[in-house]
């Protein structure tokens, strides 16, 4: 039984995806979506890449435009924030004063970026890059003449603005405590290339090196960075991507279970039947992981969105989607399938030297994920084969030959793992 009305807070991909599911599932109650950031539902992706670089115009950041929402009879309240919810009345307090009641209630608050841990983290000049406000700033300051810039932590969107930043002209170095780059969500063969591509394009990349401090001029403007080993560099812009931690301050003032994000079951439903939690904010527990997760990536926002809505229309699933991911840096489209932390075996397809090739990543001898770097193709059919839960065996992908595209097309479930949606 669909409730009455619906109260996404949140208004980033996945809140706004809810609501549109909701009204593209034929959904009539009311429908209010709360964001606190004043310039609307935007598309982060370009962020960090077009828009960051001066190829894609403000007017394409909007994920909707204005008319949606008349037509689609949602009401956005933009600039306002929910400050606390009341589950016994069923109600979200939100800081302007207005007191909404909610049949269900939806919480896609997203996530925001770590600070860094060391003095002088808030000179001018020393950014992170979440927003569109974020972004508008960082690509203000990239416009002008070279300058050192140097980008803390060689995750996705470190690395993204480090490519977008050398493409613009600057200098550029990479600092990164891990041993190795993306050390999260790739595999050491994929994310040497990634490197290599950025030493190859004269971004210095400094590996297992942590920066112990930030020094500005008489203006307090950044202008050294000092490093865990004493070495000193030239810091103009310090663009700082070292991670983000999940909103969960309202969740907790619901009583809610929290820890590192909104805690909910295999149908995105926290404790209370009626509150859910989508996108980089939820916790949830993923078949492909075999462990509750979170992930941050415009398909688990956008398919957990649609798992919602429909659950508040009575038509609840559970959510087991393949996650699926892609950067892009220089001329490097990267693409993941499926999640390759726990592999134990990888193969490579392709040439890596040449910068087309896939890693096949493998647990216990099935396939649990693949990487591929400027081979659309081979992403294409990882999620296909993951999805179906196809078996592939590791020395078959060795032969001689073996191609991604010459696998027969029939759908098995040989994985015993459920199809998408089940
Ligand atoms: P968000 O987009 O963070 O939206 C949450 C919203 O809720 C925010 O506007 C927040 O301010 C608001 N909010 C929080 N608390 C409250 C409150 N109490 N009241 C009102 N509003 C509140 N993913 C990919 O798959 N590929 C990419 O290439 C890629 N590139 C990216 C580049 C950048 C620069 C960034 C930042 C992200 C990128 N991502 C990428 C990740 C992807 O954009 C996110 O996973 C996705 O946007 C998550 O959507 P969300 O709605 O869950 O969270």
């Amino acid at each position: 039984m669909a409730s009455h009305s619906v109260v996404v807070v949140g208004a980033g991909l996945a809140g706004l995806d809810t609501a549109a599911a909701l009204r593209g599932r034929g959904y009539e109650g009311r429908i209010t979506l709360v964001g606190d950031e004043p310039s609307g539902p935007c598309d982060r992706p370009p962020l960090s890449k077009g828009y960051l670089a001066g190829t894609t115009a403000a007017a394409d950041i909007a994920l909707r435009p204005p008319s949606f929402y008349a037509a689609q009879d949602i009401q956005l309240l933009s600039g306002d924030r929910a400050s606390s919810v009341d589950r016994e009345r069923r109600t979200v307090l939100l800081e302007s004063g207005l007191r909404l009641p909610y049949g269900a209630l939806v919480l896609a608050t997203g996530c925001r970026p770590r600070t860094l841990p060391v003095p002088g983290a808030s000179l001018a000049g020393v950014l992170s890059l979440r927003g569109l406000a974020d972004a508008e700033d960082l690509r203000l300051r990239l416009s002008g003449p070279p300058r050192s810039v140097v980008v803390v932590g060689a995750g996705f969107i470190g690395l993204e603005v480090a490519a977008t930043a050398r493409r613009l002209g600057h200098e550029v170095t990479v600092v990164e405590a891990q041993p190795r780059a993306l050390a999260r969500a790739l595999t050491p063969r994929m994310s040497a290339r990634v490197v290599a591509e950025h030493r190859a394009q004269g971004v210095r990349v400094l590996l297992g090196r942590e920066v112990s401090a930030l020094y500005g001029d008489a203006e307090n403007r950044v202008q050294v960075m000092e490093l865990g080993d004493g070495e000193r560099i030239a810091a103009e812009l310090v663009v700082v991507g070292v991670g983000v931690l999940p909103n969960t301050r309202l969740a907790l003032t619901a009583d809610l279970v929290v820890g590192d994000g909104i805690v909910v079951d295999e149908r995105l439903r926290t404790e209370d039947p009626d509150i859910y939690a989508v996108g980089d904010c939820a916790r949830f527990p993923s078949p492909h992981a075999g462990r509750h997760i979170r992930l941050e990536s415009v398909q688990n926002a956008t398919d957990q969105a649609r798992c919602v809505a429909a659950a508040i229309c009575g038509e609840p699933y559970a959510y087991t989607a393949v996650p699926w991911f892609w950067s892009e840096q220089y001329a490097m489209r990267l693409q993941m399938a499926g999640l390759t932390a726990a592999h134990d075996e990888t193969v490579t397809v392709g040439d890596p030297d040449g910068g087309r090739f896939s890693v096949l990543c493998f647990r216990a001898g099935r396939l649990i994920g693949v990487e591929s770097m400027n081979r659309p193709a081979d992403h294409g059919i990882a999620r296909r084969l993951l999805t179906t839960g196809t078996q592939l065996a590791p020395a078959t992908a060795r032969e001689p030959g073996f191609d991604l595209k010459k696998l027969p097309r029939t759908p098995s479930t040989a994985q015993g793992r459920p199809a998408v949606h089940a």
